[in-house]
Parts: structure tokens; C-alpha cells; sequence
């Protein structure tokens, strides 16, 4: 008799779209689920956590919330933040408490292009985006370090440090996670970025320790760029990047950008991932709670479908993980898009559809 593999998934929907989007890219797991015959099943749990229960509880999730997650196979997220809780208290409270809690130091951010998808970004050389965003995910801008008030004073006298915080444990293992990344890869090249001739401590450190880490990868070709210089390059030279790593903030914005080129926000997908420890890691969507356009049934679920296949790739169910994808190309292929891209259908019109190309790839 063949053991049913059974995967228990933390659900952490959130606020906004993101409740959307998750119970879409549930239809998708559960449908592969039933379609398996008993060969794998996954047992989801929700957590109500975010701004509704914050403002409830005042707190945006239990205090052992992190300890509760711990014991699952993967956490399975939506998006953080509503109007009414400011949103450094929302993302802070869950979002970062998640993934620094449960070291999740590496955030994957894959690019591509979709068939079907109008495209923000038409370059001779490119038939594809084939990046990968790799964001240090653990310390730098976003670790907290700072204050309100240094000079004592409230008002227009008030000063608030912020710091960014680069260790060299840090910097390496993040670096080392993009060399061997890029080793699985076709091109094998790491392009690093900082801004190290204005942030001169903990980037010089960064570069340092990326010109050390790199002379154990002689096959993996290397790229260092400011990142002022790479926003640049993203639209000029495309063709020349692809896996991408860079610190917390600097990733953070450059995958906004990466994803907008390739055609909305709403179809890119990302893992937090610790690659050693193998605590639970977590899937989620790279784009927010999107408050402008939540409740309306509108939201593109693309980018959450995806992040569940990046969830069922890490948990070893490999082929369901690239049928989703196809289905996904699939879909845009076929002209079934949301309004962020143009099209006129619905949440619930992409996610059936999708469900639909799965079970064609039979
Ligand atoms: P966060 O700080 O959490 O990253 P944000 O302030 O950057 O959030 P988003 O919530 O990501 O903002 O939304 C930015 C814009 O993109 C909004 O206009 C939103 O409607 C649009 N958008 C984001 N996600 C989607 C989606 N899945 N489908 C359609 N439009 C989206
Ligand atoms: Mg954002």
C-alpha cells in the first residue's frame, strides 16, 4: 500500500487581497491534492492573524505565535497592512516577527516574462527575464536598530536614527545561498549590489566578503553594481543579469521593479526560505495587502498560485510545482488576465482557470 504523504500548512491569509489570493491558490492545492488519489494531502490550519486582530487584540498575533508555527511543514501568507494600523506596526508585528522568528534569512524572488502578458519592458536582446532576486532576509536595513527622539526633544528638534546592521555571518551565508543557487543554473553568473561608496561600513563589509566567497565559485561568472546604477540596468540591459543578491531594502525595491517590467505586481511570486535549519519556511506573494482594490474580487492570484508552487517545490513535490506553473502560462496564454494586466477577468475566472489547464496536463 502506498503512505499517504501528509503536509501540514500554516495559513496566515492576512488583510486585503490577501485573503483573496490565498483562498485561490488553496483551490489550486486542493485540487491537486484530490487529483493525487491519496498519494499526498495537505492539512492546512488558519491563523486569523493581522489587522483585524490587532485591532482587536491589540497585538497582530499571539505572543507564542512564532513557536506555534515552528512544528509546520510551510506557512502558507498573504499580505500584511490596512488602513487604521500604521503599517511599520502591521509588518513589524507579523510579517518580519514571522521570518526573523523562524530565521528565514533567504527571500527568493523569480522573474520571468508570461506569455499573454503585455510587457512593460520590450528589449531587442530579451526574450525572457530569467532573473532571480535574491534578498537577504534577517538583518541589514530592516533590523531594527535605532530610535525616536536622540536629541531629546520632541518636534521640529526631534531625531530618529535608523541603522542598518550587515554581520559578516550574515552577508556570507546569504552570498554563499546565491553562488549555489546560480551554480543550478544555466548562466551561472551572481551580480552583487550595494551602494558601498556611500554606505561605508556594512556594504564595504558586504563587498568584501562577496570578493572572498566568489574565489570558491571560478565557474560562476560575477557582476557588482550600485544600486542606483542597477535599477538602471534592469531596463537597459536586461539580458545581462540573473541571479540577483542584495541586501533587505535594496532587494525589496529592485523586485518591485523586476516584477512591474515583466508586467504587474500581482504575478510575482517569492519563498523566505532557511536553507539549513529547515524550520518551517514561508510562501507569500511579493506584492501587499493592496487596500485600493481589496473586497472586489478583483485581485490577480497569480503571484500567490506561483509562491504555492515554490512551496510544493520545497516540500519535494517538484513536477505538481512546474504543472502549476504551466498552468499559470497556460492561463495568460490564453488571454485570461486580470485588469493589473489588462484583461477584464476576475480572481475567481483566473484561479478556475488555471485549475482547469492543471487537470488538461493530466
Ligand atoms: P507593501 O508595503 O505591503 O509591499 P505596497 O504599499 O507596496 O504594499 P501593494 O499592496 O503591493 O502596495 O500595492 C501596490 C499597487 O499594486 C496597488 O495599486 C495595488 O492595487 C496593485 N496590486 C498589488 N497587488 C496586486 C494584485 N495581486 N492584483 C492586482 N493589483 C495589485
Ligand atoms: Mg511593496
Amino acid at each position: 500500500m502506498i503512505k499517504t504523504r501528509n503536509y501540514r500548512i500554516a495559513v496566515i491569509p492576512g488583510d486585503g487581497i490577501g485573503i483573496e489570493v490565498v483562498d485561490a491558490g488553496l483551490h489550486v492545492l486542493d485540487y491537486l491534492a484530490n487529483e493525487s488519489n491519496g498519494d499526498f494531502t495537505f492539512e492546512t490550519d488558519f491563523f486569523p492573524w493581522g489587522c483585524e486582530y490587532y485591532l482587536e487584540n491589540g497585538k497582530m498575533m499571539d505572543e507564542d505565535g512564532v513557536e506555534k508555527l515552528s512544528d509546520y511543514d510551510a506557512i502558507y501568507f498573504g499580505a500584511v497592512g490596512f488602513p487604521g494600523v500604521p503599517d511599520h506596526v502591521s509588518l513589524w508585528g507579523l510579517r518580519l516577527a514571522i521570518c526573523q522568528g523562524l530565521d528565514q534569512w533567504a527571500n527568493i524572488r523569480p522573474v520571468e516574462f508570461l506569455p499573454g502578458v503585455p510587457r512593460r519592458l520590450n528589449h531587442p536582446d530579451v526574450d525572457n527575464l530569467n532573473w532571480i532576486l535574491v534578498r537577504e532576509n534577517s538583518e541589514g536595513e530592516y533590523s531594527g536598530v535605532g530610535g525616536r527622539n536622540f536629541s531629546g526633544r520632541e518636534g521640529s528638534n526631534e531625531v530618529a536614527v535608523q541603522s542598518a546592521l550587515f554581520t559578516e555571518k550574515g552577508c556570507e551565508r546569504i552570498i554563499r545561498f546565491a553562488f549555489d543557487l546560480a551554480r543550478t543554473r544555466k548562466r551561472k553568473k551572481v551580480t552583487s549590489v550595494t551602494k558601498s561608496n556611500a554606505q561605508q561600513y556594512g556594504m564595504v563589509l558586504w563587498d568584501e566578503v562577496f570578493a572572498r566567497v566568489s574565489k570558491e565559485y571560478p565557474d560562476v561568472e560575477t557582476d557588482q553594481w550600485l544600486v542606483d546604477a542597477m535599477a538602471a540596468q534592469f531596463v537597459l540591459h536586461p539580458e545581462e543579469l540573473e541571479v540577483v543578491v542584495a541586501s533587505n531594502l535594496f532587494a525589496d525595491i529592485l523586485s518591485d521593479l523586476g516584477s512591474a517590467l515583466a508586467g504587474s505586481l500581482g504575478i510575482a511570486a517569492s519563498a523566505n526560505l532557511n536553507p539549513v535549519k529547515r524550520t518551517p519556511s514561508m510562501f507569500e506573494s511579493v506584492h501587499g495587502s493592496a487596500p485600493d482594490i481589496a473586497g472586489k474580487g478583483i485581485a490577480n492570484p497569480i503571484g500567490t498560485i506561483g509562491s504555492a508552487a515554490l512551496m510544493l517545490d520545497h516540500l519535494g513535490l517538484s513536477e505538481e510545482a512546474s504543472r502549476i506553473n504551466q498552468a499559470i502560462e497556460e492561463t495568460t496564454r490564453q488571454g485570461i488576465l486580470t485588469r493589473d494586466l489588462g484583461g477584464t477577468h476576475n480572481t475567481a475566472e483566473i484561479t478556475d482557470a488555471i485549475i482547469k489547464n492543471l487537470s488538461k496536463r493530466k
